[in-house]
């Protein structure tokens, strides 16, 4: 890691984030000694992003940039190199033991909330690292937010506790909950797979229409980042019924259901118990 210089006192820490989710837990460590501007907006798909002449420029300009890492992003390597940028690159995922399916890691640990954690934690090194005058507050900052993510882990058991055990199942648009699905007992089953570059074929799209109807899963998700048809034809195709939109890899603006991680994850489990309770 580059040496970290003296943050002014009045200056406030630049921060780049790849996406919505990872700005937010920027923001809930480094509160108002930070500047986090993310690549990845509102509702953005991370995958298959195509980053612009201003990402560059905000690279450039950063003192921290926190990527997610486990081939998230896959466009930011050259970007980066690109940008001529020198900040230190943290990926927030360290630590964490990857899910694989197949040959690719999983990068979606975020769904698990006690992989959150880890996140917030490598965040909160890496700030203080960079801003050490400012390191007590990000210190305390982050065990303040590792408390309320303590406080939403025990409601998600306790929501997916109340989901008769035979229902636990559910169909979504890309494998983003793996992560959720190991920590929490809620099998998940997507037409596409960890990333969004692949369309499924006709074949995935019938595998899982049979699979929807012979296991009896009870309803199918849409995605905020995602093309609603695919699952709204698997809906009517089966008869399961659309238990709303999962958010699944960003977060809504400030307008929207879900501005920050935890509004995200409370809404996914209300949506769930709401679908599949009886
Ligand atoms: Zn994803």
């Amino acid at each position: 890691m580059a040496t970290a210089l003296p943050v002014q006192a009045q200056e406030r820490l630049k921060v780049v984030a790849s996406f919505s989710i990872l700005g937010d837990f920027v923001k809930n460590v480094g509160g108002d000694r930070v500047d986090v501007t993310t690549l990845v907006g509102p509702n953005g798909d991370v995958h298959v992003y195509t980053p612009t002449p201003a990402d560059a420029k905000k690279i450039a300009d950063a003192r921290l940039v926190i990527i997610n890492g486990l081939g998230l992003e896959g466009w930011l390597p050259r970007l980066i190199q690109a940008s001529g940028g020198k900040a230190p690159i943290i990926t927030a995922t360290r630590g964490i033991t990857p899910l694989r399916l197949g040959s690719d890691a999983d990068p979606h640990a975020w769904q698990s909330v006690a992989s959150a954690k880890v996140y917030v934690a490598n965040i909160r090194d890496a700030l203080a690292a960079a801003d050490p005058a400012d390191a007590e507050m990000f210190l305390a900052n982050a065990r303040r937010y590792q408390a309320e993510l303590d406080a939403l882990e025990a409601a998600v058991r306790a929501a997916v506790e109340k989901i008769p055990p035979a229902r636990r199942k559910v169909i979504s648009t890309h494998d983003a909950f793996g992560y959720f699905a190991a920590a929490y007992g809620v099998e998940f089953i997507a037409p596409e797979g960890v990333s969004t570059e692949t369309e499924p074929s006709a074949r995935d799209v019938g595998a899982i229409i049979s699979q929807i109807k012979s296991a009896k899963i009870p309803a199918v998700f849409l995605e905020n980042i995602s093309d609603p048809r695919l699952v709204s034809r698997i809906a009517a195709e089966t008869g399961a019924k659309v238990g709303g939109t999962l958010f699944s890899d960003a977060l809504t603006d400030e307008k929207g259901v879900c501005p920050t991680y935890i509004e995200m994850v409370r809404h996914n489990i209300k949506a769930l118990t709401s679908a599949l309770g009886n």
